[in-house]
């Protein structure tokens, strides 16, 4: 006979962990399916959180590293430098994050099923069926990702809209000032999006991604970050890709008693191309939903989130005008103006402000101890390298 749960969960990465961990402190009985060996394995994102993913979600410090500036070059080498007090990103040991995740969902109750693939379903009046792999379920998350076999199989709404990402992982860039995430514009390298290097835990990321269409320059982007830390040669330990949803949530994001989460269902920003935070927070949100639709008769969890989640509306629009790849010399020409550098402030630091001293003088504060607040200002700090 087929073993039996409340809430079968496809896919083992941010919101199909956090999903499970929820629905199995609540009381349903919840399983977790992953076509990876183990939690951790294969992870295809740079995994940087932004500061609210680490206030919504208790998330340990020992994997986490605080970096409290951008620094934002231009394809001519300027850079600007922005910050907000009090706010941070966190570069993660990803695989570590999502193992411990793992931990606490076992922890929690769920059963971890790795190694298993969702192939196919058969839906009746009490559920779903996964008759490949003998299980039934009363209702089936699917957290699978960009490119979801649930969405496919049942459906449901699709990504249409990516950028590619390409990154390689290296071993710590001596030269790379650490307390920055160092954010390259250049459309020669990065068509409709950026460049990146992450001083990480114990080691350098180095990304890029480009809409699709445009290949993601990493050879070109590494020589640049080279050039800016002063190294040539570095070891590189890993390599990744993947695809990052720009289009919005995907419609419809569910029917009967199957739903998507996470990138599944297209929460991220069109901008940005964050999604860790969401993926987080609707996994968890929706778990909940589950909950008291099957135990509380609560109503369908599709309405409440459908209602709850982000629709990017503004961000879509913009995605749009990044999507055209502006030539570097307009770039160049923008990216220092006190128009743009309020934008970039915001795009990072959402509504907070930066400080109207140089990242270097807020930062001896800090370490001095002065806690007395910083009048606020508009725009970061323009240098010249
Ligand atoms: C290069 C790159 C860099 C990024 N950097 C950041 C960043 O720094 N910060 C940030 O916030 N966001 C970043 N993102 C986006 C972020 O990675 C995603 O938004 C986030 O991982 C979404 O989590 P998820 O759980 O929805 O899906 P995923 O993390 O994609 O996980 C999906 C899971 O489903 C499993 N799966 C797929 N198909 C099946 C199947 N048929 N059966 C069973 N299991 C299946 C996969 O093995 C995988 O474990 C980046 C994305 C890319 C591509």
């Amino acid at each position: 006979m087929a073993a039996k749960f409340d809430l079968v969960v496809v896919g083992g990465s941010f919101a199909g962990l956090a999903c499970a961990r929820t629905a199995a402190l609540r009381g349903l009985k919840v399983a977790v399916l992953d076509g990876k060996s183990e939690p951790g394995a294969r992870v295809r994102t740079t995994g940087i959180l932004v500061k609210e993913a680490t206030e919504d979600c208790d998330l340990p410090a020992d994997l986490m590293r605080k970096v409290r500036g951008v620094r934002l070059y231009a394809p001519d080498g300027r850079a600007l430098d922005l910050h907000a007090p009090g706010y941070y990103f966190q570069a993660t040991d990803t695989a570590g994050l999502l193992r411990w995740m793992a931990t606490e969902a076992e922890r929690a109750g769920a059963k971890l099923m790795y190694g298993r693939r969702f192939e196919g379903a058969t839906e009746d009046r009490f559920g779903v069926s996964l008759p490949a792999l003998d299980l039934h379920t009363q209702f089936l998350i699917g957290a699978d990702g960009a490119r979801s076999h649930v969405a496919q199989f049942f459906g449901l709404g699709r990504n249409r809209r990516f950028l590619a990402g390409a990154e390689i992982e290296c071993e710590p860039l001596p030269g790379l000032d650490a307390r920055f995430l160092h954010c390259f514009a250049d459309s020669k390298i990065a068509a409709g999006y950026i460049g990146w290097a992450v001083p990480g835990l114990g080691m350098t990321q180095i990304g890029v991604a480009s809409v699709r269409g445009r290949k993601p320059q990493l050879s070109q982007l590494f020589a640049r970050v080279a050039t800016t830390s002063g190294g040539d040669s570095v070891r590189v330990v890993e390599r990744r890709s993947g695809l990052i949803p720009t289009g919005g949530p995907v419609e419809p994001l569910g029917r009967g008693r199957v739903m998507l989460i996470g990138d599944a269902a297209g929460l991220v920003s069109p901008v940005t191309g964050g999604g860790i935070h969401t993926a987080l927070h609707f996994g968890r949100r929706a778990a909940q939903l589950v909950g008291e639709y099957l135990y509380d008769r609560g109503g369908h969890p599709l309405e409440a989130f459908a209602r709850e989640i982000p629709r990017y509306r503004l961000k879509r629009v913009l995605r749009r005008v990044l999507d055209l790849a502006p030539p570097n010399a307009l770039i160049d020409a923008m990216l220092m103006t006190a128009p743009l550098r309020a934008l970039a402030q915001r795009l990072y630091f959402h509504r907070r402000s930066g400080d109207p001293a140089s990242f270097e003088a807020w930062q001896e504060d800090f370490e001095r101890g002065n806690m007395e607040p910083q009048p606020p200002s508009r725009g970061g700090e323009l240098r010249c390298i």
